[in-house]
């Protein structure tokens, strides 16, 4: 009895995508499909180690692919772990991973882009691309029944029981007649070659009455010497774990020896991937043991600062029937981690040396990597000094810490910065001006993580990393000597104080402004005006804050002009109007909202009117 299914929604949509895109790399679907026979073979290799009763000893692992030229099939089958009847209802009739949606609006905001294809996880889609309809013939590890599963890609898919006598799975294509390509076995033999060389199990061609033929070099490619393996067959392997199509940005192949031994093979891709700032987003390094595959999940193999490096780690040091859960919190694990990122920290710091370069790196995973700073205590400082910012010295540049400190004049004792959303409206912010003047150059970080890492390294280099309103420092500052009377400018202070006691903590004088007569500010040691924006954002903090400080600048003209009309009671209203455009101006200096838009146009507009 066959069951006739649908498709869930989301993948009836990729579908329609995959099939009516005109690719241009069209057998990427081999590639994929021989990935996902190679994942299959590791699956049952893992279960053999670890539960033996279950799992058949299936002979030598081992991938087919049968071409067909008289009617134009193709069929690539392996012997690895197979899947059951829930397995398929559940992997190839819906979307497990999340971001599907984003692929979706991707392809069509920006056209098919075949490179896509693997990234978001629709490996097994593709094989539509050149076949009209798909037939499967699988048997589970374990189990006693095997499956048919059909569809033509359009409506949906039928199961069925059948009959497989081995374990495995095997996967026929119809293909279309202009796909015809694809029973052609040296144009086959091309394709493997190329993009699955380094699967690490035989992969064999079957030329009918010739024989069968083993393709690819079927040796895990790490354990080769760097001196055999060439450039391209590093990309080839780099593509393959990553599901990626672009070159990897930095490859690191090394042994380690000595207290722990392991080889590793890391990669830093040159494109950003699409769910780096998920939350679900999880390191993925693939674990083996002796070239036993035994798991892409042990968060602990990374730090999450360094989630998009891709690659693999094979140790001996670990007992190969290591049961999954017990690779979390690993010591051995944990030695391992610590040192590929000393590994990889090393690397980055030579790759920095040129700058046009290391900004490819900095612009796809900074904000990411930035996180470490606050998150690996132990190498803080060096990832400090890996990272990039944006300073007043050069709006447009991105600088090091490093390079901050070298432009430092002698009397300077302190990193400066300022916190915001926009560099533009950051280096406008009047509180800078006083820094500008003084040649003390600020950073203007943008980034939310930038509220955190700054709060916990107090120090780089011995230099404090201080946010502008914790400078203290001798300002030199030329003014044109007119000061607001004390005694009136206190009353003024004093009013204000009153005026907006509900609303700010304070009003105090500032010798620090320059041109503005405002600016707003909070005691040092609170939340910074914009974290606190941050955290309204995201709903964290709701209520607002009553600790800010505005700030009054008695040398400005107009400050100096409403400290003398408050010798006149009957001002009042008018002082009390001023003062609240002034406060809103502070907001918008800050990026933050201002409470009643009205009032401020209303009031801006009526003071306008009166220039001419
Ligand atoms: P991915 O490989 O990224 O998981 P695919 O779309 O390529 O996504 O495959 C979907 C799922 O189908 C796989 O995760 C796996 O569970 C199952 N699958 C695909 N091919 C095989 C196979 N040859 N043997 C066993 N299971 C398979
Ligand atoms: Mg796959």
């Amino acid at each position: 009895m066959s069951e006739k299914m649908s498709f869930q929604a989301e993948v009836n949509k990729m579908l329609n995508i995959v099939v009516n895109s005109l690719y241009s790399e069209k057998y990427i679907f081999l590639r994929e499909l021989i990935s996902n026979a190679s994942d299959a073979c590791d699956k049952l290799k893992y279960l053999m180690l670890t539960k033996p009763d279950i799992a058949v000893n299936n002979g030598e692992l081992k991938i087919t692919v049968t071409p067909d030229e008289k009617n134009n099939t193709l069929t690539v089958s392996d012997n690895g772990i197979g899947m059951n009847k829930d397995d398929l209802i559940n992997h190839l009739g819906v979307i497990a991973k999340s971001g599907t949606s984003d692929f979706i609006a991707n392809m069509k905001e920006n056209g098919a882009a075949a490179d896509l294809i693997g990234q978001f996880g629709v490996g097994f889609y593709s094989a539509f691309m050149v076949a009209d309809k798909v037939e499967i013939i699988t048997k589970k590890a374990g189990e006693e029944e095997a499956y048919k599963w059909i569809s033509n890609g359009v409506d949906g898919f039928e199961i069925e029981p059948d009959q497989k006598e081995s374990i495995g799975f095997e996967i026929k294509l119809y293909l279309k007649p202009e796909d015809k390509n694809f029973t052609d076995t040296i144009y086959l033999r091309h394709l493997i070659r190329t993009y699955s060389d380094h699967i690490n199990y035989p992969i064999e061609l079957d030329l009918g009455e010739a024989g069968r033929e083993v393709v690819n070099t079927a040796s895990a490619l790490w354990v080769k010497n760097k001196s055999e393996i060439t450039p391209e067959q590093y990309k080839d392997f780099y593509q393959h774990i990553s599901h990626n199509f672009d070159d990897p940005w930095l490859t690191l192949h090394f042994k380690a020896e000595g207290s722990m031994e392991y080889t590793s093979l890391l990669f830093i891709p040159s494109t950003q991937p699409y769910d780096l700032f998920q939350p679900d987003r999880k390191q993925s390094l693939k674990l083996y043991v002796n070239r036993v595959f035994i798991s892409d999940k042990v968060e602990d193999l990374m730090p999450n600062y360094l989630r998009f490096v891709k690659g693999i780690v094979d140790s001996s040091d670990l007992p190969l029937n290591i049961s999954r859960e017990m690779l979390q919190q690993n010591a051995l694990i944990a030695k391992i981690r610590n040192g590929i990122v000393g590994r990889l920290l090393k690397d980055l710091k030579k790759r920095m040396e040129n700058y046009e370069d290391y900004l490819k790196f900095w612009q796809n995973f900074g904000t990411a990597f930035k996180e470490g700073i606050y998150e690996d205590y132990s190498n803080r400082a060096e990832i400090a000094g890996l990272s990039l910012f944006y300073s007043t010295n050069d709006e447009n540049k991105l600088t090091s810490l490093d390079d901050y400190i070298k432009r430092m004049p002698k009397d300077q004792n302190a990193v400066y910065y300022i916190t915001g959303d926009d560099v533009k409206v950051l280096s406008n912010n009047p509180q800078l001006e006083i820094f500008k003047k003084n040649g003390r150059e600020v950073l203007l970080l943008i980034d939310p993580i930038d509220e955190f890492w700054t709060q916990t390294l107090a120090n780089y280099k011995g230099k404090p990393i201080k946010h502008i309103s914790q400078a203290d420092e001798n300002w030199q500052i030329t003014r044109d000597g007119a000061k607001a009377d004390e005694g009136s400018f206190d009353k003024l202070l004093n009013f204000m104080g009153e005026l907006f006691k509900d609303e700010l903590g304070k009003v105090q004088p500032t010798e620090k402004l320059t041109s503005a007569p405002v600016a707003l500010n909070v005691e040092s040691g609170q939340m910074s005006i914009h974290l606190e924006r941050l955290m309204r954002n995201h709903q964290q903090q709701t209520a607002f804050n009553s600790n800010r400080i505005l700030e009054v600048n008695p040398y400005h003209p107009l400050i100096i002009k409403m400290s003398e009309a408050m010798e006149d009671e009957k001002n009042k209203e008018e002082i009390a109007k001023i003062a609240k455009i002034l406060l809103d101006q502070a907001k918008i200096a800050e990026g933050e909202p201002i409470s009643d838009p009205a009032f401020y146009v209303s009031a801006v507009s009526e003071y306008l009117l009166k220039t001419f």
